[in-house]
């Protein structure tokens, strides 16, 4: 069936999104014509002004709207540690846990395959963080896969030489999950990673 054509914009924009299939973008397209012409409006102004104040923080690297971001400038955080993530969503999750520590996120897509690198930048910026004194403990947080991994390594490679303490995140068992269908990394790791009881 043939759709009028700003409405099959709406929808090939709307697919473009993350976990939004076809049916799902159809569904939301419409709903978005059937509410008030005001709430589309501020939808889309909600969407052009976090696109246009939000960036990362040249500090840390989360999202923010003011730099330094709140949680670079909040005083009560512990300097001592350093949390090493790949993206400022990581962050909102680790901030869920309660962790008190600064933040250095990567932004920055890192595929081994693709044969892309950690930009300079990057790790020149820290390389000075590290430097710059004050952190003892520097704690990976990167994806548990492949080029996390591999980044890890380097990254703690370069936290060592500033006689930094190196942890990184454990990985183990998902709670409600199953043995018998873990996959030999998860459970390898989360072999090395038991604790006394
Ligand atoms: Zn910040």
């Amino acid at each position: 069936m043939r759709l009028a054509r700003p409405l099959e914009n709406l929808i090939d924009e709307l697919m473009k999104l993350p976990s939004i299939g076809p049916k799902t973008a159809q569904r939301m397209a419409l709903y978005i014509l059937k509410e008030p012409e005001a709430e589309a409006r501020n939808l889309a102004k909600a969407v052009i002004e976090a696109r246009e104040k939000i960036a990362p923080c040249s500090n840390c690297g989360y999202l923010t709207d003011i730099d330094p971001c709140v949680l670079c400038l909040d005083e009560k955080r512990d300097s001592r540690i350093l949390c090493v993530a790949e993206e400022a969503s990581d962050i909102i999750a680790i901030e869920k846990t309660g962790f008190n520590g600064r933040y250095f996120v990567i932004n920055q897509d890192f595929n081994l395959m693709d044969n892309s690198e950690l930009e300079f930048r990057t790790l020149e910026k820290f390389k000075a963080k590290l430097a710059a004194g004050g952190i003892q403990e520097v704690v990976l947080a990167l994806n548990p896969d492949i080029d996390g991994e591999v980044v890890s390594r380097y990254l703690a490679q370069i936290a060592s030489q500033y006689n930094i303490k190196i942890t990184r995140l454990a990985h183990g068992l998902p709670v409600g999950g199953d043995i018998e269908y873990a996959d030999e990394i998860t459970l390898r790791r989360a072999i090395e990673g038991r604790h006394e009881f």
